[in-house]
């Protein structure tokens, strides 16, 4: 019996304990011979190894790195006063905005003295969704990628991956800009000693005609037998129903990592209920924190128990008060900040992500790692971005609730959250609130459409107007965009 039919067996109860977390380490040996996982220090050692890391990476970015040298000059901080994970309140937080302005000034200019790896750029990989509109570049050494490789193989311990027999399907697009997602989803199935194979879908090129079909791309999950894919939450649940529609045997998978944006509860269980009608045996459907800024994924080690943290040795996540620059208490809600502690080609300090979320410390009750863990800020959803907290009549709105609130409704194949105004050629018209669904019947019903009312008016606190349209193309079509537009604000920017 392979690992993989072992593990079956053991997580049959759906129970994850850190027993069966200990057993499945100890029937993998890449995972047996990593002994020295940070994530399952104790506190105090913990502590330790970051604050002993910190200490390197504060006296490098004092002294190589062009941005924070010039910013301790300024705030006359001493960057050897900086000697452990609590120290870091004393430094100013990094806004997207500094960032962007010159990316290249947080790439540290290390001196030929440096070790060899240091000094090698071995890849970089560009943001995207900058206010500019110019993607940012984030920059990796030799270091940091063979650093990576081993958060890789981590958080592949974490999200139940098997060396030598699963095999990924990257369903992430090729795109014109080199995506931390669609890269690291190669580099980490061959940090964990995975076969991968990647569908090419997204916007064709006039030139050169390198990309797939989606039915193409399902076919060739299909044809390789791929045991788990990865992709953009919305793009994933559409690749499964494309999949049921040509009928596809999915009998092969476990599970589907629905990433790069929320994917509620009840979007979890439609997406579950599908792969099992595709022939699946008790499919997952993880979600994780991930993000640019650490080239990776945080993820669950069992539904909604927390994003983990892969390798705290590497990166530091606080909750702050993004005004003061204050860290929260454990468990508050705020804006999520990321402390680069072991990096040589782009480094950040106390770097604001741009999500409100919360976080915790508190040794995991399912597999019992000890790193922090993202938890869900609303319902089943981990993180919303600051941008998306909206003004509706005068009410402070999280659309992250919203949309939690439809998610769990059933009955709906795509669904978008439209601000507007109640006379649109009169931009001082009161704000009105759109939900446009596409039903799963042919005739959408008053039921459904009372479902959804009572949900939102929950959630917001306002009635919305429900529009039913006849296609799910019409809200959201793969083969234009990466990922549903959940959220659209028509309302004009008042000046
Ligand atoms: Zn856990």
């Amino acid at each position: 019996m392979g690992i993989i039919e072992k593990l079956k067996e053991m997580l049959r109860d759906g129970e994850v304990t850190p027993e069966k977390v200990k057993k499945f380490i100890d029937m993998v040996p890449p995972y047996q011979e990593d002994k020295n996982d940070p994530a399952f220090l104790t506190g105090k050692e913990l502590d330790e190894v970051r604050n002993r890391n910190l200490r390197v990476q504060m006296e490098l970015c004092a002294k190589y790195s062009p941005y924070y040298h010039e910013l301790f000059k300024e705030c006359g901080i001493d960057a050897p006063s900086i000697k452990t994970i609590d120290d870091l309140e004393k430094l100013p937080l990094t806004t997207k905005l500094d960032y962007m302005k010159n990316p290249e000034a947080f790439k540290l200019k290390l001196d030929l003295t440096r070790p060899f790896y240091e000094l090698i750029l071995w890849d970089l990989t560009m943001t995207t969704g900058t206010t500019t509109g110019i993607p940012s570049i984030f920059w990796n050494t030799t270091h940091d990628f063979y650093a990576q490789t081993l958060f890789f193989i981590r958080s592949s311990k974490i999200s139940w991956a098997v060396p030598g027999e699963d095999i990924t399907f990257n369903a992430f697009p090729l795109g014109p800009i080199p995506h931390m997602a669609y890269i690291r989803t190669l580099t980490a199935s061959l940090a964990a000693g995975c076969a991968v194979v990647a569908g090419h879908t997204g916007m064709p090129h006039p030139d050169f005609p390198i990309h797939r079909r989606l039915d193409d791309a399902i076919k060739l999950m299909e044809a390789y037998k791929c045991t788990a894919a990865l992709g953009i939450a919305s793009y994933m649940r559409r690749f499964v129903m494309r999949a049921q529609e040509i009928g596809a045997d999915f009998s092969h998978v476990r599970g589907i990592h629905a990433l790069g944006e929320p994917c509620p509860k009840g979007m979890r269980d439609d997406m579950t209920r599908r792969l099992e009608e595709l022939g699946a045996d008790s499919p997952t459907i993880g979600n994780a924190y991930g993000f640019t800024e650490c080239q990776g994924a945080f993820p669950e080690c069992a539904e909604l128990a927390g994003c983990h943290n892969p390798d705290p040795s590497l990166y530091f996540i606080e909750v702050v008060n993004p005004e003061t620059g204050e860290r929260l208490a454990e468990g508050e809600q705020g804006h999520v900040a990321v402390t680069h502690i072991n990096r040589r080609g782009t480094v950040l300090l106390r770097y604001l992500l741009g999500d409100i979320g919360k976080v915790t410390y508190e040794p995991c009750p399912y597999c019992g790692r000890t790193s922090e863990r993202m938890m869900p800020i609303s319902g089943s959803i981990y993180s919303t971005r600051t941008k998306e907290l909206v003004k509706l009549k005068g009410t402070l709105i999280n659309p992250g609730l919203l949309m939690d609130a439809i998610e769990n409704i059933g009955g709906i194949v795509e669904y978008q959250v439209v601000f507007t105004k109640v006379d649109p050629s009169d931009p001082y018209s009161l704000d009105k609130l759109v939900i446009r669904v596409a039903p799963t019947g042919e005739i959408p019903s008053e039921k459904l459409k009372a479902s959804i009312t009572e949900a939102v008016l929950k959630a917001a606190e306002m009635r919305p107007e429900i529009q039913f349209v006849s296609s799910p193309f019409e809200i959201f079509d793969p083969r234009q965009s990466l990922k549903a537009t959940r959220i659209l604000d028509q309302r004009p920017v008042m000046k």
